[in-house]
């Protein structure tokens, strides 16, 4: 499940754990005066970073998997170390940490969006963070990703703020594509897939030497810009495995070597 964690308290921890909702995604922004100037609550400004932070201990209290996703652009990715600090000095560097890449969806004026040939530049940058707070550093081996996001699963869900359910995450607030609200009775899905594989093997895609990697990219934003937006596995597999390679070298010396995992 993906969540910003506000509402993450004790006994939805619990709830959860019955339900065998074990891996949850919870976003940060960054360190707090970088994160709460982004995720704001409806009624203006507050500290929704410490809120997050102590729901966050709550978890790791309740052994639920917490992978931190930050969200990146050029503006915060100068305090993703700072929050990489924060969350070491509060004994939480247990748990998984990766970059997520923003995305124009909606035609804003955003020109602070990292160029995607460039994202993978980040990422090296900090996995080398990542080592020096205590959390483990990923690893850029490739793996196989067979659905590019839940706009193609049956069972996937985006749920809006008041209820309203989306299959795709760039749709939401955008009522005309609500496929139902949870607090109807009897609530029938009026749509189950938003996009189908045949999507992807009918299109450019099924001769792509990477297929199994990327899964096609966005559908959404295929749709929108006729733009496939490939991965970086495309255009960098060799660099990316040298860069791997030489990882697992130093890793293998200094005694840290996960045997690729
Ligand atoms: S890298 Fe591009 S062509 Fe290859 S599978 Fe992904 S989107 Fe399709």
């Amino acid at each position: 499940m993906i969540t910003n964690g506000y509402l993450l308290n004790n006994k939805l921890c619990e709830t959860l754990k019955k339900l065998n909702i074990n891996n949850i995604q919870i976003t940060l922004d960054g360190e707090p005066k970088v994160h709460n100037a982004r995720r704001k609550l409806r009624n203006g400004n507050q500290d929704t970073f410490n809120v997050i932070l102590e729901n966050l201990k709550i978890a790791k209290k309740e052994n639920l998997n917490v992978n931190i996703r930050i969200n990146i652009d050029t503006n915060n990715f100068i305090s993703s170390e700072r929050l990489l600090k924060i969350l070491q000095d509060n004994d939480l560097n247990n748990f998984n940490i990766d970059l997520g890449y923003i995305e124009n969806f909606n035609d804003l004026n955003c020109s602070n969006i990292i160029k995607k040939k460039d994202f993978f530049n980040y990422r090296l940058n900090f996995n080398n963070k990542l080592l020096k707070y205590g959390f483990k550093n990923s690893n850029l081996y490739p793996k196989q990703n067979i659905l590019f996001c839940g706009a193609y699963s049956e069972q996937s869900f985006v749920i809006n703020w008041n209820g309203d359910i989306y299959k795709c995450w760039s749709d939401i607030g955008n009522k005309k594509s609500s496929i139902g609200n949870i607090n109807i009775n009897n609530l029938k899905i009026l749509e189950n897939k938003k996009y189908d594989l045949n999507y992807i093997f009918q299109s450019e895609c099924s001769s792509c030497n990477i297929l199994p990697i990327c899964s096609g990219g966005c559908p959404h934003l295929y749709l929108k810009e006729n733009d496939r937006n490939c991965s970086i596995y495309k255009f960098k597999l060799k660099e990316i495995l040298q860069e791997q390679i030489l990882k697992s070298e130093k890793e293998v010396k200094n005694g840290s070597y996960n045997n690729g995992k």
